[in-house]
């Protein structure tokens, strides 16, 4: 969604409890400033913005997309692999580990999630769900590599110190769409269901079944964790449970 600031007529204004407002491309009528308490932090000077959420568990931020990495001791897992992120993606997970990337999670099919993935070394094994999977056939884009081991319900990553819970649960944004949970630090990853510090009123994130995505906010609450990324937001932040 993007947002043009207009200049407004003062029948327009007129009443108005918050300003500015901006008209938004393809849709109708007039929308507010994103208030101060919804902007993220600023990414910095490198362009992105890379945190240690958890120990050994990183952030990296940028272009309104955001996702994780972790070094386990025996290679990288990276979930996802954002377009917006490409430019500064290896050069983030160099600057922490010289471990090789040897496990590739994807979060779902979108490519704005997923369209850097051939960045990553062509050896990395990578796991989605099997709905992505036959997504990712269909696309044949050689952007978006096809992953080499799916799976239908849950699927357990553990490396090294790492534990990585994959579950699907339903077609809360797009089939496929999985729930990735690091239990040892209590991490959890769910893209573009939750957006911290706003809400994507307009089409809803594109979710494909409204019923699912609403009670998926039920399901996230049902995980022991204290940190959630959302892959998407308008500005770098991740979410906490209040
Ligand atoms: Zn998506």
């Amino acid at each position: 969604m993007t947002s043009t600031p207009a200049a407004l007529s003062s029948e327009e204004t007129e009443g108005s409890a918050l300003a500015p407002q901006f008209h938004c491309a393809g849709s109708r009528g007039l929308f507010a400033a994103v208030p101060a308490a919804s902007r993220g932090r600023s990414p910095g000077p490198n362009g992105y913005a890379l945190e240690e959420i958890k120990p050994g568990i990183f952030w990296i931020s940028a272009g309104g997309y955001d996702t994780i990495f972790m070094p386990t001791g025996e290679g990288v897992i990276v979930v996802d692999a954002p377009p917006t992120l490409a430019p500064h993606m290896l050069k983030a997970i160099r600057s922490k580990t010289a471990e090789p990337i040897e496990y590739v999670v994807y979060s779902h099919s979108h490519v704005d999630h997923i369209g850097a993935a051939d960045h990553y070394p062509e050896t990395a094994i990578r796991i989605a769900h099997d709905a992505t999977a036959n997504l990712l056939v269909r696309y044949a884009d050689p952007r978006r590599p096809v992953p080499s081991v799916v799976f239908s319900d849950e699927f357990l990553l553990e490396v090294g110190d790492r534990k990585l819970e994959l579950r699907y649960r339903g077609n809360i944004h797009q089939p496929g769409n999985i729930f990735i949970y690091e239990s040892t630090q209590r991490v959890l990853m769910l893209v573009d269901v939750i957006f911290p510090g706003w809400v994507p009123f307009r089409n809803l994130a594109v979710a494909n079944d409204v019923h699912e995505f609403i009670r998926a906010h039920d399901t996230v609450l049902g995980y022991d964790c204290d940190v959630i990324v959302c892959g998407a937001s308008y500005a770098p932040r991740y979410a906490g449970r209040r």
